[in-house]
């Protein structure tokens, strides 16, 4: 019988220099007997420089965009200087020739305005996972892994939604079956860097930040995968960002619904979109440190399979406007609700939290862009209320479905903290608030402190 692939993510810091390049190419050796496909993303830091190159290009410097690139070409050259030979040094350094040539075109038709901006923006800012994924082939080739290279543009078909482009299911499965079973079944580990797509037409799209875990979750759930491991700078998913709680502590094990809503509501170390194509498939996902590889880190299992506990982790996010849309007529009409949701959807604008009165709606939003177009439109419905700079706080465990208790807990821990919103999450696996986004931290500490340190 064919063996199941092992599909295995490195993100930004995982590869952020030679060490952690080293570190990657040994956790890659150790799954040697488990059919490894590794999915890398950019060196750290490396995503944000090329958008700040874009963001100069538009400005119409592109000489200053192309040079302030040049410290991170020589990152990836320091690392090919401490872990590859000769050989494997000349093909990065043709490599890296290539991507400059390139990215300086790329930038100076940004400055030009030569072709639609999001397009030359993706086509830019994929150079960090073409680059970190060329790198990372050379390193494991060096350590004597017969390691090669796929490039993720054959694989993932998106649409053209560029910046956050969504992928079209039945061509990628296809294509990822087709470029990489052969690869698995001869031996080989096939490399491959997140994040990176191409549309139907051929363009570069890219997934949305912190993709490079979507891209693993798919090319786990078209394979079939074992188990789709993500590593990262800390031990599995955590109580709360240990940014906030240094003392917070590493769950064993998350279902899929709660991994999804903390994801959803913030914790960084999953993208939101990494759950779905491993819930379908019921492929376990597990989230491991890079610097720390003999740690267990953190299992993502069906429910039946997670142990469940009151409160599993808290995640927030920042940045959150709510809007409330007040409207006499709301009273005893139907027809509201909807005609508010057809002004998001026509604004493309996802809403998180929703709460109703008689005669409001209350919404948050995080992707305020359209926001000015969608007022508009609002106010033709009702008189619309803007409160910026909130967070939302969303309190996670399967054990909320079934506890009365729990609220009464969250609230009186932060009782004298002004909330507005509250949702018990339809999903009954969590429970969503918003604060002032000044008080996000202390609100942290003391949940935390409330259900973890006792
Ligand atoms: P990568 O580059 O490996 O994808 P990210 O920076 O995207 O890593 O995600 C890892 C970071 O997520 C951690 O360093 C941590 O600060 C943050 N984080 C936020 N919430 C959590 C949580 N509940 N558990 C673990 N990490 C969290
Ligand atoms: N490099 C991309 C980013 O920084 C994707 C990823 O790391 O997952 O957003
Ligand atoms: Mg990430």
């Amino acid at each position: 019988m064919e063996k199941k692939a092992t599909v295995m993510k490195f993100g930004g810091t995982s590869v952020q220099d030679a060490a952690a390049f080293a570190r990657v190419a040994e956790i890659v050796s150790g799954e040697k007997e488990n059919s490894p496909v590794v999915v890398t993303s950019a060196m750290a830091k490396v995503t944000d420089a090329l958008l700040q190159a874009f963001e100069w290009a538009k400005k119409g410097n592109a000489t200053t965009a192309f040079e302030s690139l040049q410290p991170h070409f020589e990152r990836h050259i320091k690392v090919a200087e401490e872990l590859l030979g000769e050989s494997g040094r000349k093909s990065l350094q043709l490599e890296l020739d290539y991507a400059k040539q390139e990215l300086n075109d790329l930038l100076v038709r940004v400055s030009r305005r030569s072709l639609p901006l999001q397009m030359l923006k993706d086509a830019i800012v994929s150079y960090g996972e073409q680059l970190s994924s060329r790198l990372l082939v050379e390193v494991c080739q060096a350590k004597k892994l017969n390691a090669r290279h796929a490039d993720a543009r054959r694989l993932i078909v998106t649409d053209d939604e560029y910046g956050s482009a969504a992928p079209v299911w039945d061509q990628t499965e296809r294509l990822i079956r087709l470029e990489l079973q052969p690869l698995i079944a001869a031996g080989e580990i096939p490399v491959l860097g997140g994040f990176i797509a191409a549309s139907r037409g051929g363009e570069t799209t890219t997934l949305g930040r912190g993709g490079s875990d979507y891209s693993a979750a798919l090319v786990g759930a078209a394979l079939q995968a074992r188990e789709i491991q993500i590593w990262t700078d800390v031990t599995g998913v955590l109580t709360c960002d240990p940014r906030i709680c240094p003392e917070a502590r590493t769950l064993k094990t998350l279902s899929y619904e709660e991994a999804a809503e903390l994801a959803y509501f913030g914790a960084k170390v999953l993208h939101p979109k990494t759950i779905q194509p491993a819930v379908d498939l019921q492929i376990p996902v597990r989230v491991c440190n890079s610097r720390q590889p003999t740690e267990q880190g953190t299992m993502i299992l069906p429910q039946s399979q997670s142990t469940p506990r009151l409160v599993k982790s808290i995640a927030y996010k920042k940045g959150i406007t709510i809007l409330h849309i007040t409207s006499a007529r709301m009273l005893g009409a139907y027809g509201f609700m909807s005609a508010i949701f057809q002004i998001f959807e026509r604004h493309r604008t996802v809403i998180d939290v929703v709460t109703t009165s008689e005669v409001s709606v209350s919404l948050t939003l995080d992707d305020t862009a359209a926001l000015e177009a969608i007022i508009k439109d609002l106010e033709r419905i009702g008189t619309v209320e803007i409160e910026p700079n909130q967070a939302v706080v969303c309190v996670v465990g399967s054990g909320l479905r079934d506890t009365s208790g729990v609220a009464a807990q969250i609230f009186a821990a932060i009782s004298d903290i002004n909330i507005s919103l509250i949702s018990h999450g339809a999903s009954s696996v969590n429970m969503t608030f918003v604060v002032q986004e000044n008080v996000i931290g202390e609100v942290i500490k003391r949940l935390h402190d409330e259900f973890f340190t006792n």
